[in-house]
């Protein structure tokens, strides 16, 4: 599939069925795998063989769905986890234990930066959060010698900021270590961050991907561009003989291709076992099949609605990095010239009686704790997912009180105008 465009690899990747098979991915709705002799059983164990015994480590539905994204990010190993939760702790604990360091990009998902900030801070992992803006010799400076991983968002959620994917590789480089990106608002429709310098990419699918607000699931995809052996002090754990695995060595035994995917199914997936069900994956991969043609119409109808509310007397602000002026505009023309995402960031002149008083009138964008599906949804964070924090510290956390975050859906932008007009006339 290596050589076909993006657009014909979310048709097509993944699986290619023989004579007879069926044409779409199959569901394989089985908890475990037969054998005849315990001995071919056995080598699977061994990592001698590939195969199935165990639906909690791999299962053949999730391998074709993991191998189209794999292909479409245009790297060398996939998995799927449970969760966009699951697949940033793994891709994150793979390479870091107890007594490690991790920088990290200041702009990132709420949940990400209470799993990193709270929860693996529990586990002995310590995190620098860094500016998304840093000159590289601040950058430089937040890096320790036990430092293990950069990570950052292409596009923020809900920030909206855009990852300097160069400027962060270019750092995570020098000193040894590989640079993860969380590629779920871009999609690699709009951005393949590995074309970049960028490692190792994450997703949350429960977004673009399965783009229907369907199923929750995430993925793991290694470009397989990292050298792990030529910086073995630093990852013993794919350097260094495996006890739990009959004393294998992923990264000789594997390569750089596929050592960090199968560390990470063979330990952390057998280990912690937040797999995806082989049903979500099988809706993720119907997503798949029209992200191309999903995403162009998501960016389109966000730059129609960014600009409309740029222009209209009861808007204070709007952010969005495809609209001219944004404060990253020029990063996203270099790493995404074909468009970001369908999330639009406003606030208003009225403030937060302002915000309340829209969000209370739309009638066709729903009012949910979700974005990027086909329907248009909004979300006023003073009020929910942020409404414990008094203005004072919203303002620090960067979401102001009268700030919505609107999710561009798939309908006609002229509705989706009329919409947001009235709303915005009851104000
Ligand atoms: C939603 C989201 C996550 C978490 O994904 P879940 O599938 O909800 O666990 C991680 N990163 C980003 C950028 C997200 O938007």
């Amino acid at each position: 599939m290596n050589h076909y465009t993006v657009d014909t690899k979310c048709v097509q990747g993944g699986y290619t069925p023989g004579n007879g098979e069926p044409r779409q991915i199959p569901i394989i709705q089985s908890t475990t795998f037969r054998y005849t002799t315990s001995e071919e059983m056995g080598k699977l164990f061994d990592l001698e063989e590939n195969g199935y015994f165990y639906t909690r480590l791999q299962n053949p539905t999730n391998d074709m769905v993991a191998a189209k994204i794999c292909e479409l990010e245009g790297g060398t190993a996939a998995m799927l986890t449970s969760s966009g939760q699951a697949a940033n702790f793994f891709a994150i604990f793979n390479i870091a234990s107890c007594g490690d360091h991790i920088v990290a990009c200041g702009t990132i998902y709420g949940g990400t930066y209470n799993l990193f900030h709270v929860t693996m801070k529990k586990m002995g992992i310590d995190f620098t959060f860094v500016d998304p803006n840093c000159s590289e010799e601040e950058l430089n400076a937040a890096f320790r010698p036990e430092t293990k991983a950069v990570f950052g968002e292409t596009i923020a959620n809900p920030a909206l900021t855009v990852l300097d994917i160069e400027k962060f590789a270019k750092a995570a480089h020098a000193h040894g270590v590989p640079l993860i990106v969380d590629n779920t608002f871009a999609t690699p429709i709009n951005c393949r961050p590995f074309e970049w310098g960028c490692d190792i990419v994450t997703h949350s699918t429960t977004k673009y991907m399965d783009g229907h607000g369907a199923g929750v699931g995430g993925c793991i995809v290694d470009s397989g561009k990292f050298d792990w052996l030529a910086h073995a002090d630093k990852f013993p754990g794919l350097t260094t003989p495996d006890d739990s695995y009959h004393g294998v060595t992923y990264a000789e035994k594997f390569g750089s291709g596929g050592a960090f995917i199968t560390k990470c199914t063979a330990q952390l997936m057998r280990d912690f076992g937040s797999i995806q069900s082989p049903q979500n994956a099988f809706l993720l991969n119907l997503g798949l099949e029209s992200l191309h043609v999903r995403m162009p119409r998501h960016c389109e109808n966000g730059l129609v609605v960014a600009k409309f509310l740029r222009s209209h007397p009861k808007i204070r602000f709007v952010t969005y990095p495809s609209l001219e002026g944004d404060t990253y505009y020029e990063l996203a023309k270099k790493y995404m010239p074909n468009g970001t995402c369908g999330v639009v960031s406003f606030g208003f002149n009225g403030g937060r009686t302002a915000a309340e008083t829209f969000m209370k009138n739309l009638k066709l964008a729903a009012i949910e704790t979700h974005v990027a599906d086909a329907r248009t949804c909004c979300l006023h964070p003073a009020s929910a997912t942020h409404r414990q924090m008094n203005d004072q510290e919203l303002e620090a956390a960067g979401i102001t009180s009268d700030l919505v975050r609107m999710s561009c859906g798939l309908e006609n932008s002229a509705d989706l105008i009329a919409d947001i007009s009235q709303a915005l006339e009851k104000i």
